[in-house]
């Protein structure tokens, strides 16, 4: 079943921007110019997607609806379908190349197997994309679309300077991120993405996921991969090659991070995996030093 839609504002946020939150599966979020209304995200499926949209209408002020896909990963563009023709979509160039990968059609299968929900899931890519960075220029607000790698390849975060508001999608998370794969550039990456976001000096950073708003967040995630990275290098290059690092002790995801208390099961295995990915790049990484001395 999908999980239910609601809006979500408060007066510091800035009523302009609305949080669209799809239950714990997802935050999108929409903001309201004077020009035109921008959603960043189109959540899990289409229906989801409409919903949000009828949701979103009081809200909406009279000029067009302009989409932002964040990146290609199915919780965030699914919902495509429901936008499509109506709407222009907007990403960064490299989400055709993931959209061309046959990983993204076999999530697809993987997900309507284990639920019906996504058998109507039709993969709709970007009408229009860019490389390096791009505006929106809605008049009273600025969205400068930040190319942020390191979660994905194609990912991008927006930036609202007037409100200084950066909305990071997937770049920072709570509780860590997670790297796109277990290679030292893809951990330079996202390292590299948060930095930038951080030098924003924003006034409130809000990821899809996690549900907090604080800037202090892309701090705690920058200083869990150097604390990742410390731990690592401190290790002999035999005891890097063993692969159950991360169930060690002074290796496991609490040994970096507090677990949120009352934390699902499913959602603790979701980021302890995320950690083993953060954990054996860091590891690529410090090898790869090894290699070069
Ligand atoms: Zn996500």
């Amino acid at each position: 079943m999908n999980p239910a839609v609601e809006l979500h504002s408060h007066p510091e946020l800035d009523e302009r921007i609305v949080i669209v939150r799809a239950g714990d599966e997802v935050d999108a979020v929409f903001v309201r110019t004077e020009r035109f209304n921008v959603l960043i995200d189109t959540l899990g499926t289409s229906e989801l997607c409409r919903t949000a949209l009828d949701l979103l209408e009081e809200r909406a002020g009279a000029g067009p609806l302009i989409v932002v896909n964040s990146h290609m990963d199915w919780d965030h563009f699914w919902g495509n379908a429901a936008v499509a023709g109506r709407a222009p979509i907007i990403a960064h160039a490299t989400a055709l190349d993931r959209l061309r990968d046959p990983a993204t059609k076999q999530v697809l299968i993987d997900k309507v197997g284990e639920d019906s929900r996504f058998g109507d899931v039709e993969i709709i890519g970007p009408d229009i994309t860019f490389s390096g960075s791009m505006t929106l220029n809605g008049g009273d607000l600025t969205l400068e679309l930040i190319h942020t790698p390191g979660h994905t390849p194609d990912h991008i975060a927006v930036w609202i300077p007037e409100l200084r508001i950066c909305l990071a999608v997937d770049a920072v998370e709570y509780p860590i991120p997670e790297v796109w794969s277990r290679s030292a550039a893809d951990l330079q990456l996202i390292r590299s993405s948060l930095q930038r976001i951080r030098d924003l000096n924003a006034r409130l950073v809000i990821p899809a996921h996690g549900r907090t708003s604080s800037p202090s967040i892309v701090d705690a995630n920058l200083a869990y991969f150097e604390a990742l990275a410390d731990s690592v290098g401190a290790l002999e290059e035999d005891r890097l090659r063993n692969g159950q690092l991360g169930s060690l002790n002074g290796f496991r995801l609490e040994d970096f991070v507090a677990i949120p208390e009352g934390m699902p099961l499913d959602t603790l295995a979701f980021y302890r995996n995320c950690h083993e990915t953060n954990l054996g790049a860091t590891v690529q990484a410090h090898l790869e030093t090894f290699k070069s001395a």
